[in-house]
């Protein structure tokens, strides 16, 4: 069964609900809400329409036990996907929001090219709802770090996206966040079309531990967060770099991860 988040987690916060409360009216006037993927309107701001909530593809159980790949129907609790059994993961699981497809692509999109930075609570609420129980519960002991962005990108673009997203997954749950606990020294081509030794190359020396919290790192649990998880290349080499560094658990969470079978559900 797959599962599928109530339309209220599209809604607010408390804390920003009760923040919004007194100057709701007027800004619904000024900005009707609308839903930002088909711009139907809506009851309330930072939600999606119904129609685009059933749209997104939202990973369920059963599941990997090690990267919480979704399997088919009747496979048994505690089973290891194909491509874990193949390379045992060096992160501590994957916390996906969506699994990528057209909708999910459509709000990133949004989010870091159309600089709907509002987006950023909506989409935390979507990751927030997979973090595995250990994070949710226990979030004072974990540090959220984004994955990078090189210098020229950001000063191109003006933020890091996946820096919105770990403030914003760090709200929810009470993580620290470190939004400079990784640096990229160079900036990487686009490893789309590569192969999977091409990509470790061009990641190869790119992403290290930021030197300066080279004590906060040591032996912390860190949440590794992430817009679009492609083929974790990327992301590979952000949890090698957290280990390398001393960090005793990295769990990667991201807003859409790409899976081939994911795309059969897009459309
Ligand atoms: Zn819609
Ligand atoms: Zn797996």
């Amino acid at each position: 069964m797959r599962k599928r988040l109530p339309l209220g987690a599209g809604q607010p916060s408390m804390s920003a609900v009760k923040l919004l409360e007194p100057v709701a009216p007027l800004i619904d006037l000024i900005y009707p809400p609308r839903c930002p993927l088909c711009g139907e309107g809506l009851a309330a701001q930072g939600g999606l329409c119904a129609t685009c909530w059933q749209e997104l593809a939202i990973p369920g159980e059963p599941a990997c036990a090690l990267c919480q790949r979704p399997f088919n129907e009747g496979i048994a609790a505690g089973t290891i996907c194909a491509p874990c059994l193949a390379e045992p993961p060096r992160h501590d699981g994957i916390a996906a929001g969506t699994l990528y497809n057209d909708a999910s692509r459509k709000l990133v999109l949004a989010f870091k090219h159309g600089r709907r930075i509002a987006l950023a609570p909506l989409l935390a609420r979507l990751v927030a709802a997979h973090l595995p129980p250990q994070v949710l519960e226990h979030g004072g002991e974990w540090l959220a770090v984004p994955v990078p962005l090189h210098r020229m990108r950001l000063w191109r673009r003006g933020f890091n996206q996946s820096a919105l997203l770990a403030r914003e997954i760090a709200r929810l749950n009470g993580a620290e966040v470190l939004v400079d606990g990784l640096v990229r020294h160079k900036a990487t081509p686009v490893l789309g079309g590569l192969g999977r030794k091409a990509r470790a190359r061009a990641l190869s020396g790119a992403i290290a531990a930021n030197p300066r919290h080279a004590g906060r790192i040591n032996g912390a649990q860190v949440l590794l967060v992430d817009d679009v998880m492609t083929s974790g290349a990327t992301s590979h080499a952000c949890v090698t770099a957290l280990k390398r560094a001393g960090a005793r658990k990295v769990v990667v969470a991201c807003f859409a991860r790409v899976l081939d079978e994911a795309l059969d559900h897009a459309r």
